[in-house]
Order: C-alpha cells, then sequence, then structure tokens
C-alpha cells in the first residue's frame, strides 16, 4: 500500500500534529522527513497534551513505529528529553527509531544561529535559534556529524577536531563568546550516542520494508510551503523543502510510492518568524486571532466579515500567483472577497451540514478557490474534534501490528 504524505500549506502551526494523530490511527508507520526542534506538533487528546518537536505524532498510538528520517537534523538533548518525557507519561517509545543519516545539531550550531541573527539586526530572518540553519549548511558543506557517528569516538574524535577550527573563527568573526573545544563536545556525543542507541537504525529500509509488507506509511511534514527553502519568500524561509516533496526525500520514499498529498491549512493564516506577510490584521481581531493562539475554523466564529484573500496587487497589477520574491510580496496589497460570519461556537459539530451556513459557505468558496477538495475539517485541539468530510480509503483499512 502507498504512502500518504501530510504537509503544511502556509507557514506551520497549521495544525499537521493534530491532523497526522488523527489520521494515524490505521497505519503502522509515521515517518518524519525534514526540519528539526524548530516544529513543534501539539497533540490533544481528551484531557491530555503533548507536546513535541521532534518525534513524530504517531508514537502515541502503541502500534506505530514512529520514524525519524534522514532528512531531519536531530538535537540529541531535545530528543532524549521527549523520549523521557513521553515514557513519564506511560507512552511506549520502545518503536521510536532515528535515522543514522540524521544530522546532529550540536551546541556551536545554536551559538551560530544565535550570533548571526544578532549580528543582522533588522534584516533577521526570524530563526528560532535552534541551530537548523547552521546544521543543515553543515550537511550541504559534507562536514556535517550524522546521528551513526554518536556511536563511535574516533569518528566523533576526526570530525569534531577539523571542524570545530573552523566553527570557532565564524564565531568569533560574529563577536559570539562560544569557543568550543572538541573534547568535552565528545563525551557530550558519545553520552547522547549511548542513550539513543537502541533508536538509530537505516530508516530507509525500515521504512521500504513496510511498503513492501503491504503496511500504510504517513510522512508527517513540518513547517510549511511558504517557508520552503525553493518555494517560500526567500530569505525568509526555513532551511529544508517543506514541500511534498521534501518530506518524501527525507523520509526515503520515492514519488511513485505516494498516492495521497494532504495538506493542512488554517480557515486563515498567520506567520511565525520574520518576512512580509500582505494579510497580516494589525487590529483587535489580529490581535484576538493571535492571542488565542489555537487556530482553524472554530476560531473565526463571531468574526464578521470574513475576508479570504483570492489575489495582490502588487504596482498597480492583479497577481494571482503568490509572489514568494519577498520584496515583491513587501509591496502586495491584498485583493479580498468577504463573506458573512457566524456567531454560533462550533466545537461540537461533527458534520458538515451541522455546520453554520455561512460555514459551510466559506468552506465551500475554499475549496473552489484552492482547486482541490477539503476532505478534513478540525473544530478544536482535541482529537475528536473532527469533521470527516469525505469517504477516504486509508481511513477503513484495518490495523496492522507492527
Ligand atoms: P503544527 O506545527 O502544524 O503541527 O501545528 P501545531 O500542532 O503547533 O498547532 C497549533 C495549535 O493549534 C496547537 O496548539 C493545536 O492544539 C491547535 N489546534 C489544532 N487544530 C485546532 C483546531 O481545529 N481548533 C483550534 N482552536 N486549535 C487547533
Amino acid at each position: 500500500m502507498p504512502a500518504t504524505v501530510i504537509v503544511g500549506l502556509q507557514w506551520g502551526d497549521e495544525g499537521k500534529g493534530k491532523a497526522t494523530d488523527f489520521l494515524a490511527e490505521p497505519v503502522t508507520l509515521v515517518v518524519r522527513g525534514h526540519g528539526g526542534d524548530n516544529a513543534g506538533h501539539t497533540i490533544v487528546v481528551g484531557d491530555e497534551t503533548f507536546k513535541l518537536h521532534l518525534i513524530p505524532a504517531g508514537v502515541l498510538y502503541p502500534h506505530i513505529t514512529a520514524v525519524i528520517g534522514s532528512g531531519v537534523v536531530v538535537n540529541p538533548e531535545t530528543l532524549i528529553a521527549e523520549l523521557d518525557m513521553l515514557a513519564e507519561r506511560g507512552i511506549d517509545t520502545t518503536k521510536v527509531r532515528a535515522s543514522g543519516a540524521a544530522h546532529v545539531i550540536l551546541p556551536y550550531h545554536r551559538a551560530l544561529d544565535t550570533a548571526r541573527e544578532a549580528s543582522l539586526g533588522n534584516g533577521r530572518v526570524g530563526t528560532t535559534g535552534r541551530g537548523i540553519g547552521p546544521a543543515y549548511e553543515d550537511r550541504a558543506a559534507r562536514t556535517g556529524l550524522r546521528m551513526e557517528d554518536l556511536l563511535d569516538r574516533a569518528v566523533l574524535e576526526r570530525k569534531l577536531v577539523r571542524v570545530l577550527k573552523e566553527k570557532r573563527a565564524v564565531l568569533d568573526s560574529l563577536g559570539a563568546e562560544a569557543s568550543p573545544s572538541a573534547e568535552p563536545l565528545v563525551e557530550q556525543a558519545l553520552g547522547w550516542g549511548e542513550r539513543l542507541r537502541p533508536h538509530i537504525v537505516d530508516t530507509t529500509w525500515l521504512v521500504q520494508a513496510a511498503l513492501r509488507r503491504g503496511d500504510h506509511v504517513l510522512v508527517e511534514g513540518a513547517q510549511g510551503t511558504l517557508l520552503d527553502i525553493d518555494h517560500g519568500s526567500y530569505p525568509y524561509v526555513t532551511s529544508s523543502n517543506a514541500i511534498a516533496a521534501g518530506a518524501c526525500a527525507g523520509a526515503g520514499i520515492g514519488p511513485l510510492q505516494v498516492d495521497e498529498v494532504m495538506g493542512v491549512t488554517k480557515a486563515y493564516a498567520t506567520r511565525v518568524g520574520s518576512g512580509p506577510f500582505p494579510t497580516e490584521l494589525h487590529d483587535e481581531i489580529g490581535e484576538g486571532i493571535a492571542s488565542r493562539v489555537l487556530n482553524k475554523i472554530d476560531i473565526l466564529s463571531g468574526i464578521d466579515p470574513i475576508r479570504l484573500c483570492i489575489a495582490y496587487e502588487i504596482d498597480g497589477r492583479r497577481v494571482e500567483a503568490w509572489p514568494s520574491q519577498a520584496d515583491l510580496l513587501e509591496r502586495a496589497l491584498p485583493i479580498y472577497r468577504d463573506f458573512p460570519g457566524w456567531t454560533e461556537p462550533i466545537h461540537d459539530v461533527r458534520t458538515l451540514r451541522d455546520l453554520p451556513e455561512n460555514a459551510r459557505h466559506y468552506v465551500t468558496a475554499i475549496e473552489e478557490q484552492a482547486g482541490v477538495p477539503i476532505v478534513l475539517l478540525s473544530v478544536g485541539p482535541e482529537r475528536t474534534q473532527t469533521i470527516e468530510r469525505a469517504w477516504r480509503p486509508m481511513r477503513h483499512q484495518p490495523v496492522v501490528p507492527g
């Protein structure tokens, strides 16, 4: 059975965690393909809230193998803390796997991230300071450390001695005080390796074996399409490909093995980090949405009219395609189509026909505008606060024990 990819369609925080958790139940393996602990999924099951930064959402089901693919950059401290947190809360983590080929975020990556952002002043990218970008840079420069290196003292010593010389010089030039030395870092890294040893495997083969067995695999995207390094508003983007193809590359899944891509979007847009955001609201509605943080269609109850941006005006011209060039986006004026709102809270609605009429119209308009069917609607953060719109084959597959 082929794979399903779940990907964010905006700037992240769309609720991919909730969508993945909801869709994961009948699958046997969930794999994450890119990004680092800058991503954060919040999953609410009953009264319990789980916050995950690295381990894919499927981990909450005991039958699911949760895989961190080779395209993810892993901060070992975050991974260990996440494993400990889950174990403390009674979640079985023995099936968590991390690719030996995934790159490691080391303390000097975080120091570089912070120092570089500080040096950029107003032009800063708005990174989370977690070293994601610098770790991806090292991966491309072929100077990075991979998870498998944490298991080998000789390799760690050789690689760290070589790379730290350059890192010290760059940190110094950015005015950072950190002056990392190899010895303590080797010991620290070996400690992480010892702890993570049972989890480090060749995940590409693991994922491919699952697909060969006919298991359904879910690929969990991180961040969002508009933050994609190729297709987003460069340079205000993340350091990896956040589109479905990027998630697949890092998960070890070929294009012909995917038969379904589910894009997750909020009923409105918010943006984290820096960069132009033409439809940003600077009024009390914007403040209300931002302060409520929680996203999705339930948040729009009580807002009237609801304004859907359908195109932009840039230098007097109407532009239908989203301009990824940051300075064009900076000048883009949104062109809106207004929709009447609704006042009823909709958290308890479970079928489309029970939604207020104006909410249904809004959903249909988004569908028409995007040209794709909306199959799931989220009306609240909790797992069951979901409207399943259409019959989807994967929801009806029997669970195959892992
Ligand atoms: P991700 O990065 O795309 O996985 O997004 P998060 O998991 O961080 O989601 C952002 C927030 O939205 C979290 O606090 C979720 O619990 C919350 N959330 C998800 N779906 C809904 C929804 O339908 N309604 C509301 N109000 N909040 C939601």
